[in-house]
């Protein structure tokens, strides 16, 4: 069994034990969490274990990625077991604080991504973006990290740190990791923990509807069909609720209406289950010829 992480509640400690790691020459990885850790959090806590010497798990379910009428109070709050996993996995040190640690309550000073923040879950949930490009700013320069592994169940998200990390110059190179899946397909995520039995085995149709839209793209279906087969496919379950399809380009998540070849494309979709609503996409290249 590993030794059990580092619990730090601070900034104080988290940048004592940062300022120590860099004293050592050590290199330090993080991996930026809101917690409830299951598989897909623990296969980037691994993935940081390999490439760095010291590695940082942050918990904190961030409040101003929240909207006004969203899941920021019921979110699940799970540090006890998170601790375990993040042991299991290896990790160094696990900064665990409280809003009033990260924020001050007269804070005025945000991180915004004005293009990619545009569509998708952007345009569904206002100031998502800007509350996740402002904590991970905050968290980038507390941990200065040499690597920040995320995970492509957020497609977005990765994609708009990328490009705030080449736009705002952070020395840090972020790491695309995997979207780690159930046996039966369904994407793992912290929120199936909402789901009632009959809503998670219907949402299955997520990742049904993206299997189907693979192989549709893949036989040369235009963006429309492909949309349009997606939606019928989730439509067979009645308890679903389409927030959102899209087949979108992967440099600008602008809606793709003619595919060119070999190009990168994202198809993504998010969708209600009651009041639960998940994400899921598939990462693609169009046909080369
Ligand atoms: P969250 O705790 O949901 O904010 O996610 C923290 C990190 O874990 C993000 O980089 C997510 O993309 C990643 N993540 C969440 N679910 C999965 C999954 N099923 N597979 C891979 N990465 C994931």
């Amino acid at each position: 069994m590993n030794k059990a992480p580092l619990l730090l509640k601070n900034k104080a400690a988290l940048r004592k034990f940062i300022k120590s790691a860099k004293k050592d020459g050590k290199t330090i990885a993080l991996v930026p969490t809101m917690g409830a850790l299951h598989a897909g959090h623990a296969s980037l806590i691994k993935k940081a274990r390999q490439l760095a010497d010291a590695v940082v798990v942050s918990v904190f379910v961030n409040p101003t990625q929240f909207g006004p009428n969203e899941d920021f109070a019921k979110y699940p709050r799970t540090l006890k077991e998170d601790l375990l996993v993040c042991q299991e996995m290896g990790a160094d040190a696990v900064f665990a604080p409280q809003p009033k640690e990260m924020y001050f309550d007269d804070r005025s000073a945000w991180v915004n991504e004005e293009a990619l923040s545009r569509f998708l879950c952007g345009a569904r949930r206002i100031g998502h973006f800007k509350g996740v490009c402002t904590v991970v700013s905050k968290l980038f320069n507390l941990v200065q990290p040499d690597f920040a592994c995320f995970g492509k169940k957020d497609a977005q998200q990765l994609l708009i740190l990328e490009r705030m990390v080449r736009d705002l110059d952070f020395p840090i190179k972020i790491v695309e990791c995997p979207l780690i899946r159930e046996k039966s397909g369904l994407a793992l995520s912290s929120r199936n923990k909402y789901l009632s039995p009959e809503e998670k085995k219907e949402a299955l149709v997520l990742s049904r509807s993206l299997k189907a839209a693979k192989d549709a793209v893949a036989k040369g279906k235009s963006a429309a069909e492909t949309k349009k087969l997606i939606a019928k496919i989730i439509a067979t379950s009645p308890l679903a609720k389409i927030d959102y399809i899209s087949v979108c380009d992967r440099e600008t998540l602008e809606e793709v209406k003619t595919f060119k070849k070999g190009q990168k494309i994202l198809v993504a979709l998010a969708v209600y289950f009651g009041t639960t609503r998940l994400i899921d996409n598939v990462w693609l290249t169009t046909p080369k010829k």
